[in-house]
């Protein structure tokens, strides 16, 4: 497990007229969970369906429906729970939140307000700086989406979407914890790896399936918080960060210049860049929650809360921890590598590839693995804009690859050229060494004969190296390199160089 370093980081303080402030973040963020029929309905939830072609009578509020929990959402509400270290509560409550919106039909949500499913947790967050910060959880509790307004179908006429009604989503609540853009950044990127690990959120930010409201106040150094500001509905990483800079500037100079902050409901404009002011901040008696009638508390059984945990897949922390200590990879390429499941399920299937050809322990080979995955793969994906799922190379053609260079059929500069062959076409290692006569000359007298041609033609280069300028042998090695389209074992040409210039 990753050691928690601590709760609340060092602050990275904002210089304004009045000196130094500290910015403070927390952020509440809607997971839409992974499930193929809605919270209490069966209709489906795919995205991008004809509109309303997927509400049923209860996601359209028709009078006298009456909700029916689906049991796989709160499977995966506890499984999320536990995926970050949290409390479940065994027992949670369903409330309705009421307020009025064209695209809320029954005129309130059903949410988790003061029980709700998961409790107190904690996410531990990978900085840029190799750093690891521990940002508590609040809770985790489940709720219903609403519909959409559609304002782009009509020039007159708003028109109203129910697909999304009724959808299962998690809110995740942070401590305020975060104390810069970066950080919240961090987070959400942390947060959003250990859903999709888990399965529980699919972690679409661009299709809304990830979106956060961020609270944003700023203090002076050891005063209590200040009020914050929350900004609803931001969905990208960097407009989050972007949002967090402009809005703890406005608010420093709000304070210097005298004008006390008040607790307001912001929008983020990406077009600017700037936060604006939607509406007051509403308190949780405007929403005049009770306990839905409709719906029985929420009781669960901690043998079931057990029979879940056991299914748990290997999350990233873990798993970065056992590439380090078992497969002897360094920090960084571990890091990146568990960065995205995809990436790591690729990396194993490979690595565990390489070792059956081979027949090596994981430890001697995980490095090398890793820096091939890491460098070459991630460096051409990378530049062609393509996900680990897109790669031309499987997991076990890049094995057959790494086995030959291991084995010595090529040299570690060919392996690299193939490798480019390879993402190019398509066509299997083997077949591109055999085609192009790559395969490592490791036959002595066919290098003697390279290695004498060179000597003789280069008598100058000798004179050198026998006065004493040994490394003109690297001049040599270019030569002999260059005629052997760099197929001769370097082992052996720096053997048989040795010899013959010292002879
Ligand atoms: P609400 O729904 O009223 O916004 P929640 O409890 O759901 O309330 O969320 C409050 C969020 O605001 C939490 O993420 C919390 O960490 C954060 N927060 C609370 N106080 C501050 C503060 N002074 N500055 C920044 N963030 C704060
Ligand atoms: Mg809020």
């Amino acid at each position: 497990m990753v050691e928690a370093v601590s709760i609340v980081p060092t602050p990275a303080l904002l210089k304004g007229e009045t000196g130094d402030w500290e910015l403070v973040i927390g952020l509440e963020v809607h997971a839409q969970v992974t499930s193929n029929s809605k919270l209490f309905s069966g209709a489906a939830t795919d995205f991008g369906s004809e509109p309303n072609s997927q509400v049923s009578l209860v996601d359209a509020a028709f009078p006298g429906m009456l909700p029916v929990i689906n049991e796989f959402c709160v499977e995966q509400a506890v499984r999320t729970g536990l995926g970050i270290e949290a409390e479940i509560n065994l027992r949670s409550v369903f409330d309705r939140k009421n307020y009025f919106y064209p695209d809320l039909p029954a005129g309130y949500q059903i949410s988790q307000y003061k029980q709700p499913i998961v409790g107190e947790g904690m996410v531990h967050v990978d900085l840029p700086d190799g750093s690891v910060r521990s940002v508590g959880i609040e809770r985790l509790h489940l709720e219903q989406d609403a519909g959409k307004s559609l304002h782009d179908q009509h020039p007159k006429n708003t028109y109203v979407d129910l697909n999304r009604s009724g959808i299962a989503l998690m809110e995740i609540v942070s401590k305020p914890d975060m104390r810069s853009g970066e950080e919240a950044g961090a987070y959400v990127r942390k947060l959003r790896t250990i859903l999709r690990y888990l399965g529980t959120c699919d972690g679409n930010m661009e299709q809304g399936s990830l979106r956060c409201d961020v609270n944003v106040s700023v203090r002076k150094p050891g005063d209590k918080l200040g009020t914050r500001c929350e900004i609803k509905n931001v969905n990208s990483v960097r407009y989050l960060q972007q949002a967090v800079d402009y809005e703890s500037r406005r608010q420093i100079e709000e304070l210097e210049a005298g004008r006390p902050i008040k607790q307001e409901t912001r929008l983020y404009d990406a077009n600017t860049g700037t936060t604006r002011s939607m509406r007051s901040k509403e308190e949780a008696h405007d929403y005049r929650y009770f306990p839905d009638p409709d719906l029985q508390p929420l009781q669960l059984t901690a043998d079931y809360v057990a029979r879940i945990k056991a299914t748990l897949p290997e999350l990233p922390d873990a798993k970065r921890a056992r590439l380090e200590s078992e497969l002897r990879i360094a920090p960084y390429q571990a890091r990146v590598l568990v960065a995205e499941k995809e990436s790591a399920d690729y990396f194993e299937a490979f690595v565990a590839a390489v070792a059956k050809r081979t027949g090596k322990p994981l430890q001697d080979i995980g490095q090398d693995c890793a820096n091939v995955v890491v460098t070459e793969l991630f460096g051409i994906l990378n530049k062609e804009g393509k996900p680990i799922e897109a790669s031309p190379i499987s997991a076990d053609a890049l094995a057959s690859l790494q086995a030959l260079k291991m084995d010595g059929t090529i040299s570690g500069p060919t392996a690299k050229k193939v490798f480019e062959e390879m993402f190019a076409t398509g066509k299997d290692a083997a077949a591109i060494v055999e085609e192009k006569g790559l395969k490592q000359v490791s036959d002595t007298g066919a290098l003697e004969a390279l290695v004498d041609k060179v000597i003789a033609e280069n008598p100058k280069q000798v004179e050198q190296f026998r006065g004493g300028k040994e490394t003109v042998i690297t001049f040599f090695i270019g030569q002999i390199m260059k005629l052997s389209r760099g197929t001769a074992n370097p082992g052996l040409l720096n053997e048989l160089l040795k010899k013959k210039l010292q002879g």
